[in-house]
């Protein structure tokens, strides 16, 4: 590792709230890219560490990941052109590039991926962590679900340094996603209690799309796709989507976003798949509930929230209007 590179973290460190030097080649302060906890002003969970020869950030909030060159760029531009002029005439190679340093090796491919997990069904019935299935109404589904007492920790195992600090590190309910041969390729973490963000997703084969379901559903059929996994669960021949891209997945697709007309990025989300011809649902003004779990909480059955969903799916022209004016209602 060059002198040149802490020469420049620090140079950059007055732009970087809450700064510290954590250890030999660990470093910690707000993160940049998400401004870290808008509630919270001492949080902190943007981290530069050594990985070879070379440093890298890594924040646990939002999950950007740059190499120090793209991250001197991101916080000062000007700065970054010494960097890069300092680095080129110590003869030290510059990429411009970070993505190669975030590809992990070969894809972790295992069936007992979570041997190490106990699942939430084998719990007594009194932990906690078997509570919340049981309140969130999805016992049915609990010997697929489990519980994980040190994420960060379990996840380095799969992923070595994935979360080059295990300060704050929690236990989280674990969400496998499985491709058609049951077997795990990414996971997510759901928090018990208010830790941010609330599902974090880990994928361990880096070029699959994150789609939860692909075990279960049967592509000769229709199939429902929601945003959430544990929504999922509750509707039939449906899977969902752990991030908006999921352009190698194809059937007979109706996608239901969460009713949250006054969330930016879902309509953002749902405009692009109008303009790309999909089907869309868009709750009537009669639901209140944000998603389908919520739903069933309130009381709708299955059957009801598929009709709801058969009765209010949109395409084209007709999308347009509709989401017109669900969001001016909802504004
Ligand atoms: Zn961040």
């Amino acid at each position: 590792m060059s002198y040149v590179d802490t020469k420049y973290l620090n140079l950059i460190s007055p732009m970087l709230p809450l700064f510290k030097k954590k250890g030999d080649n660990l470093w910690n302060f707000r993160c940049p890219y998400c401004g870290d906890s808008q509630k919270s002003r001492s949080k902190a969970r943007g981290f530069v560490f050594r990985k070879k020869n070379d440093l890298f950030f890594k924040c646990h909030n939002c999950a950007v990941g740059a190499s120090l060159g793209n991250l001197i760029k991101y916080v000062d531009s000007r700065t970054y052109n010494d960097y890069i002029l300092e680095r080129y005439r110590k003869g030290i190679e510059t990429k411009s590039s970070p993505q190669p340093e975030f590809k992990f090796n070969a894809p972790v491919f295992k069936k007992n991926v979570f041997k190490s997990l106990q699942s939430i069904s084998s719990l007594a019935s009194t932990h906690p962590a078997r509570r919340l299935v049981g309140e969130r109404k999805l016992s049915k589904y609990s010997h697929d679900l489990f519980l994980c007492p040190s994420f960060y920790k379990f996840t380095n195992t799969l992923i070595p340094n994935k979360f080059p600090s295990l300060g704050g590190d929690h236990p989280r309910l674990m969400i496998p996603f499985r491709d058609e041969k049951g077997e795990i390729f990414a996971y997510q973490g759901r928090a018990f209690g208010s830790e941010t963000p609330k599902y974090i997703t880990i994928k361990l084969d880096e070029d699959a799309d994150k789609i939860f379901g692909l075990d279960r559903v049967d592509k000769s059929k229709p199939i429902l796709v929601v945003e959430g996994p544990l929504d999922s669960l509750f509707l039939d021949n449906c899977v969902a989507m752990a991030g908006a891209d999921f352009n190698n997945f194809e059937g007979d697709l109706t996608i239901v976003f969460d009713n949250e007309p006054r969330n930016k990025e879902i309509c953002k989300q749902i405009e692009k798949n109008i303009s790309q011809g999909r089907k869309i649902v868009i709750w009537p003004d009669t639901v209140k509930e944000k998603d389908i779990n919520d739903m069933i909480l309130a009381g709708y059955s299955k059957k009801s929230i598929q009709q709801i969903i058969t009765d209010n799916t949109f395409q084209t022209a007709s999308a347009s209007l509709r989401f017109a004016e669900w969001r001016k209602i909802n504004a």
